[in-house]
């Protein structure tokens, strides 16, 4: 059936994500948990690191998030309510769970929180 084959197209779409995903998680967590070090050891750079130490921890914020998003994205698959919005049921167009397969929510509801 079409619908399930979108599924299965999203599932092996979100699995990747989910991996890279990973991937990024753990090397920021590492780069995060050394860049206090670093910032002792040259102090002139004290400022601009925390800058973009702050901004790190954002980045590693958003990614959990979305990582959260993928994982839930795949249990919808699981319990067949893929491309549904959770918050109000309506309908994710195609062509944004083309571009974000880890949408979970239609457009006014991501907007609206
Ligand atoms: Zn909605």
């Amino acid at each position: 059936m079409h619908t399930e084959s979108v599924a299965d197209d999203a599932r092996e779409a979100l699995l990747a994500k989910q991996r890279e995903i990973n991937a990024l998680i753990h090397d920021l967590t590492d780069l995060l948990d050394t860049a206090g070090d670093s910032a002792n050891r040259s102090r002139g750079d004290r400022y601009g690191l925390s800058t973009e130490r702050h901004s790190q921890a954002g980045t590693l914020q958003e990614l959990h998030r979305q990582a959260h998003a993928i994982t839930r994205a795949l249990a919808k698959i699981d319990e067949g309510t893929y491309g549904g919005c959770d918050s109000c049921g309506s309908t994710i167009p195609p062509d944004r769970l083309e571009f974000r397969p880890w949408a979970v929510l239609c457009v006014p509801c991501a907007a609206g929180t």
